[in-house]
């Protein structure tokens, strides 16, 4: 059995008539924790986007892999039951449907299992309390009236509830204060094993301090630039993006 669980190669990703991903390159095994950093509009939330095969977007050549198969051309709900979980850079307000109903329902279909509900309030009920939230938003409409801090903190305990193989985050450190970045990077200290990924994207350098991850790539005008460990996101924090472009 192979370690390997994203590979993308030579990517080129279209919205409409417009080249956003010019040739992208991404190699992520089981137990790695891989940050891509880049400024606005590199084209990150894009990349993101593509692998779980949003269709605003049309790959005009290259591939996606997710444990050795092409996923190029499967759907959303197929991509999410494979195991890949993405977390959005603007989670959506639902009414309607509470926080701990969203995610039996989401749990339910992922897994293509029924949830034990009482075993898993008590999962959705551990979490939250590692993630200091308050016990009565998982009673609420799902984000709905939620704080900024807590949509993201939402976010994570998605992550860990729906436990997929691959993890993509797209900015879920920002505009989050310094004990917010902490308890999101808690959340992904405690989902990760040797057994699954987390790819982190992000366009600031904060919640590197408080996390240990194994890449660093550098997103800049729909390519990755450079790789290299978490050197090279002090780097950025000194020097900027300016001297990839
Ligand atoms: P990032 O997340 O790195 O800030 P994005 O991936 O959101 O960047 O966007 C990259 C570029 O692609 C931007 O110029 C953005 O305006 C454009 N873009 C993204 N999505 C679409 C879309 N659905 N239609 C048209 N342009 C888009
Ligand atoms: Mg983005």
């Amino acid at each position: 059995m192979s370690d390997q669980l994203l590979e993308i190669k030579d990517l080129h990703v279209n919205a409409g008539e417009k080249e956003i991903l010019k040739g992208l390159n991404l190699n992520i095994k089981k137990g790695e924790v891989h940050v891509i950093m880049g400024p606005n509009g590199a084209g990150k939330s894009t990349l993101a986007n593509v692998i779980l095969n949003n269709p605003q977007y049309t790959k005009t050549s290259g591939s996606v892999e997710f444990e050795g198969e092409n996923i190029n051309n499967l759907s959303t709900d197929q991509i999410a039951k494979k195991g890949i979980f993405m977390s959005f850079q603007l989670p959506e307000e639902i009414p309607g449907i509470s926080t701990m109903n969203f995610l039996k329902y989401a749990k339910n279909k992922v897994t293509e299992k029924p949830v034990k509900i009482f075993e898993f309030k008590d999962t959705v009920k551990k979490y939250s309390e590692e993630l200091s939230m308050n016990p009565k938003l998982i009673e609420r409409n799902l984000n709905v009236g939620f704080s900024g801090g807590e949509k993201k903190k939402n976010e994570i305990l998605q992550m860990l509830v729906l436990n997929p193989k691959l993890a993509i985050l797209d900015e879920t450190d920002s505009g989050l204060d310094v004990d917010a970045i902490k308890t999101v990077s808690k959340g992904i200290e405690m989902f990760k094993n040797e057994n699954n990924a987390v790819l982190i994207i992000t366009h600031n350098t904060k919640i590197l301090h408080s996390l240990k991850v194994d890449y660093v790539h550098v997103l800049v005008n729909g390519k990755i630039v450079k790789t290299g460990g978490q050197e090279l996101a002090s780097d950025i924090e000194e020097n900027g993006y300016a001297q990839y472009k």
